[in-house]
């Protein structure tokens, strides 16, 4: 399945990507900072959001950015504990 969004925060990827590709790829995405396979949990969706969900890229932040608009395209379930 291909991914055109984080899952942690939703912003969309220039080219849709694998699943498999993105859970072990260690990139980190430029806007939530969080690295695929290491800490892209939804504890850290959360705590990103609690510090004022900083751009890990700052200056790539657009200027209308809207971080809830944003968030409609993250993934809720992924990597979801189910306890
Ligand atoms: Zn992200």
């Amino acid at each position: 399945m291909k991914i055109t969004h984080c899952p942690i925060c939703g912003i969309a990827f220039e080219e849709p990507v694998e699943e498999e590709t993105l859970r072990f790829s260690y990139w980190i995405c430029h806007c939530c900072g969080c690295e695929y396979g290491n800490d892209d949990i939804p504890d850290y969706r959360d705590k990103w959001i609690q510090r004022g969900a900083p751009w890990f890229a700052e200056r790539e932040r657009p200027i209308d950015w809207n971080l809830q608009e944003q968030l409609r395209h993250a993934d809720l379930s992924w990597n979801k504990q189910t306890v």
